[in-house]
């Protein structure tokens, strides 16, 4: 779609005087200049709102100042503090890129767009992101508020999930980009689409934008706007936690491959198609082997959590097992209840054990 020269750069003018006299978003990371610092709040921001993200970055940047100590860190403790973010690949690629910083590049970060996009978990936004804030680069940023604040002002209905779509808005934002002021063009996009251009109700009003914006005051556009091809399909799963006790332990795994929350730890798991009751799991493994009945487990409670594809419903059972039982056990541990606290897990295993107090 052809946009008119004047309206990109009213755009740009516009949105650049924004910036200097009316954005007031204040961020820790704004101004920071540390390319440790600037992809550390770039990988924790991937997927995860601004105000929800702040206290992992804070926690980050103190445990590990630099990206030598994350490095030296153990998976464990790193693992903990981005407990809750969820999207636990991400903390697994930002630990890798650590390492791969520290001992291959000596603890000197990439300082070009293409060595900074070769590094785990980087893509092209957070690629962009970083040249830019880190070294002034001339790389325009696309992410979500780009989409939604281009769609609406230019009126461009091409699809956001598309091959062609993606093209088009990223070559549009690398001509609107202010080359002279890459990093500030960066954040005063990302704060309008943020804090003014928002996805339900827009403060048109407030908007330096509207007098050319193609949207503006037509809501039928600024709700289609921007278009997306595809509608995500959201599965669901059946998770059944059975809590071994033991004394004081309780039997616990940690999830590996390729699945979702890898790497984390949980206690024993029976997944179903459907949701069982009591007396179907006592028919399953290891619990039929184990001769349990229907009347030695006890429920415990349901959780219900949802990720960008899937729900994942939990149901929680519980049951003591004697020391002769443990043996039909392999692959996990057993960690007493005062010790749980020190291994991270997914959040609706946090939930349940501080609901039942485990922790304490
Ligand atoms: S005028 Fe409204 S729709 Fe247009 S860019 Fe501004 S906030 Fe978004």
């Amino acid at each position: 779609m052809e946009v008119n020269k004047a309206q990109k750069q009213y755009f740009t003018q516009k949105l650049m005087q924004w910036h200097a006299q009316d954005n007031d978003r204040s961020l820790p990371w704004k101004e920071e200049t540390d390319p440790y610092k600037i992809w550390l709040s770039e990988v924790i921001l991937q997927q995860t709102r601004a105000e929800q993200g702040l206290p992992y970055y804070l926690s980050f940047t103190e445990a590990y100042p630099t990206i030598q100590e994350m490095a030296e860190a153990s998976d464990e403790d790193v693992y903990r503090i981005w407990q809750g973010l969820g999207y636990y690949n991400r903390c697994r690629n930002m630990l890798a890129t650590a390492r791969y910083v520290s001992n291959e590049l000596k603890g000197v970060f990439p300082n070009t767009y293409d060595d900074i996009l070769a590094l785990k978990g980087v893509g092209p936004y957070t690629a962009a992101a970083i040249a830019s804030f880190a070294y002034g680069l001339p790389h325009a940023v696309v992410d979500g508020n780009v989409y939604r604040v281009l769609s609406r002002y230019f009126g461009i209905d091409t699809a956001i999930d598309t091959t062609v779509g993606k093209k088009e808005f990223t070559d549009l934002a690398n001509e609107l980009l202010d080359t002279r002021d890459s990093a500030g063009y960066n954040q005063a996009i990302m704060d309008i689409g943020a804090t003014v251009c928002k996805p339900a109700a827009p403060l048109c009003n407030d908007c330096p934008l509207q007098k050319k914006c193609v949207a503006y005051t037509n809501e039928e556009l600024i709700k289609l706007l921007p278009v997306k091809s595809k509608k995500v399909k959201v599965a669901t799963r059946y998770f059944h936690y059975i809590i071994f006790m033991h004394n004081n332990s309780i039997w616990i795994h940690q999830r590996t491959g390729k699945d979702i929350w890898s790497g984390l730890y949980e206690p024993y798991l029976i997944e179903h198609t459907s949701e069982l009751d009591r007396k179907d799991l006592v028919k399953l493994k290891p619990l039929n082997e184990m001769v349990i009945s229907k009347n030695d487990l006890e429920f415990e409670g349901e959780l219900s959590q949802r990720l960008t594809h899937r729900i994942i419903k939990s149901r929680f059972f519980s049951v003591k097992v004697s020391a002769e039982q443990k043996r039909y056990f392999t692959g996990g541990k057993w960690v007493k209840k005062a010790e749980l606290q020190k291994l991270a897990y997914p959040k609706t295993i946090v939930s349940l054990f501080e609901k039942k107090s485990y922790f304490y």
